[in-house]
């Protein structure tokens, strides 16, 4: 286990065993209804902590709800109306919840809450658009990845029916009060390869109204030129999600992935897209993700994952396993945080090493993932000349895309 001091001192180090060994919430926390955003199950296999924001501006979203996270040395206290994390006791560190906004209470014209459109993970909102996945619904047996609660999710606390005009309004309600610079869209596998055609109109009438960053995931779509017109629309980021480099491990936890796809259509639309760098609208950023989960497979596969992801020029996600409540892996462990700590400094240390962009958007803080640049505490090396060029980047672009954001902010009201 982490020393005390370690985890007071390191927020990422925190991060990281929050992620592996979840938190109870004690009940000097239950007078506080309705200042967090309560908890929620959206997304394929992470959100259904709590938000809460670490020292050093470090957002995450902590499991509270699995079983492992009830027999937790992490319990969350509240104090003279201040939140405080303990471990076995002595206390870690001073955290806030993430702040609710006004319109997670509020209802879209149609009569749908609007937090069953879309969600805010950290600061930027999060849309899953479609109708469930295919997987989970491949007969005789499902073939959904087996880490996966998209299928629990739907209906449930996210609506299976997203309109344009639903995803635009709780869209324009985040931006003027959660001021997101971010709208990301999330789908599953539908037969007929239809995720792409059912995103372009959201995706559209988003850049249109607000010009903000717009990111995709979805699995690979076989006719790679679709990437090109994507970059046309001034989609800013693609992220393919292959979660697991190990062949034998990824045919094992992701079937229909693996009978669908198979993993060399993720590396390939990786490799591809991240050499449209040069295309689209000026001014538009672009950047693409290949998505892991570390935790389902050994370290040492993980930093293999990392090494080749960014070796293409894209910039790898690494997510850590949560096994969610009714999921086919709700029993398997959650992992352990210590052998995770050298995937994450190499996630930093080769995006660094690649001269990837990485934290240069303005105002994206991630609550489900660590982020390569919050692992710079892990690792033991320094950039010193690529930090200031990533700086001065982050510089220039946040200026320019706030300037942009305010102008279209402008042309609303
Ligand atoms: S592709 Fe896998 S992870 Fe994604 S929604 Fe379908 S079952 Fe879930």
């Amino acid at each position: 286990m982490f020393s005390l001091e370690d985890i007071r001192r390191t927020p990422a180090l925190l991060k990281l065993d929050l992620y592996c060994r979840g938190m109870r919430i004690l009940s000097s926390c239950d007078d506080a209804d309705g200042v967090g955003r309560g908890v929620l199950r959206t997304r394929a296999g992470l959100g259904s902590g709590l938000e809460i924001v670490l020292p050093d501006g470090m957002w995450t979203n902590v499991p509270v709800t699995e079983t492992f996270a009830r027999s937790s040395p992490y319990a969350l206290h509240r104090r003279d109306g201040r939140y405080v994390i303990t471990r076995d006791g002595a206390e870690v560190a001073p955290v806030e919840l993430s702040p609710r906004p006004g319109w997670y209470d509020r209802t879209t014209k149609s009569g749908k809450k609007m937090t069953r459109i879309g969600t805010l993970q950290g600061t930027y909102l999060a849309i899953y658009p479609a109708k469930v996945c295919d997987y989970w619904v491949t007969k005789p047996d499902k073939v959904n990845c087996r880490f996966c609660s998209v299928g629990l999710n739907l209906g449930v606390d996210d609506d299976t029916v997203k309109s344009v005009e639903e995803v635009l309004e709780v869209v324009h309600a985040a931006r003027a009060e959660s001021k997101i610079t971010y709208v990301d869209f999330n789908t599953g596998h539908y037969d007929g390869d239809t995720y792409l055609d059912l995103l372009e109109p959201y995706i559209t009438r988003i850049k249109k109204e607000t010009g903000l960053l717009i990111g995709v995931q979805t699995p690979p779509h076989p006719d790679l030129g679709r990437y090109h017109r994507l970059r046309a629309m001034g989609v800013n980021r693609v992220s393919f999600c292959f979660e697991i480099y190990d062949r034998e491990r990824f045919r094992e936890v992701c079937p229909g992935k693996h009978a669908q796809y198979g993993m060399d259509r993720y590396l390939d639309a990786i490799r591809y897209c991240a050499g449209l760098a040069g295309e689209g609208p000026a001014g538009e950023p672009w950047v693409v993700n290949g998505e892991i989960i570390a935790g389902l497979e050994s370290p040492e596969s993980s930093i293999r994952a990392i090494n080749w992801v960014t070796s293409v020029g894209a910039i790898p996600t690494v997510c850590v396993f949560r096994p969610l409540a009714g999921t086919d892996f709700a029993k398997e462990p959650p992992p352990d945080p210590e052998p995770l700590v050298p995937v994450f400094a190499r996630l930093y240390d080769a995006c660094m090493e690649a001269g990837l962009p990485i934290g240069c958007a303005p105002n994206i803080h991630v609550s489900l993932v660590m982020l390569p640049e919050e692992c710079k505490a892990l690792s033991g090396k320094r950039y010193v000349w690529k930090e200031l060029k990533l700086a001065a980047l982050k510089r220039g672009l946040g200026w320019y895309l706030n300037r942009r954001f305010a102008k279209a902010d402008a042309a609303v009201t």
